[in-house]
């Protein structure tokens, strides 16, 4: 689930989105799949954030499992956990050929420019994002090259 959807959950729900439910809906999707109990997540606010009390901090959990936000799952020692449930169909950022249908992974560290321009430079709030490069891979430009070549020699 993508952060703007989840605010649009609870705006539905008429209930707002104060800085504390903001930090811990980010802790969980900055570590999505990873299980925290209501006191992990005390300990993470409290080294980011500020001391936040636990039935505060429960209260928001029950609201956004309610939402369907968080998915509770109680572990060995009896205690809720909580996590973000993983996103399958978010496509990793990629370059496509639109020839032999390759795909080739874009390095995470290729993709802070945009990040850091659009967050920076134009001050956009960046939530998430969704990147592929459509063209011609080298292999296939290498190719049709060849064929083109071919072609003029025939003729
Ligand atoms: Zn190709």
């Amino acid at each position: 689930m993508q952060l703007a959807e989840v605010y649009e959950k609870l705006e539905e729900t008429s209930k707002r989105v104060t800085p504390q439910r903001e930090q811990i809906i980010r802790i969980f999707s900055d570590h999505a799949g990873q299980p925290f109990s209501a006191e992990e997540i005390r300990n993470f606010l409290r080294a980011g954030f500020g001391e936040v009390g636990l039935a505060t901090i429960y209260r928001t959990l029950e609201l956004l499992t309610d939402l369907e936000v968080l998915v509770r799952e109680t572990v060995g020692d009896g205690r809720a956990h909580y996590h973000w449930p993983v996103d399958e169909e978010k496509k990793p950022p990629v370059m496509v050929c639109m020839r032999c249908g390759n795909q080739t992974p874009i390095p995470e560290e290729r993709l802070g420019n945009i990040e850091s321009w659009a967050t920076q430079s134009l001050e956009f709030q960046l939530v998430d994002f969704e990147l592929t490069l459509y063209g011609i891979c080298r292999l296939c430009h290498i190719r049709e090259q060849r064929r083109r070549r071919g072609h003029e020699s025939i003729s």
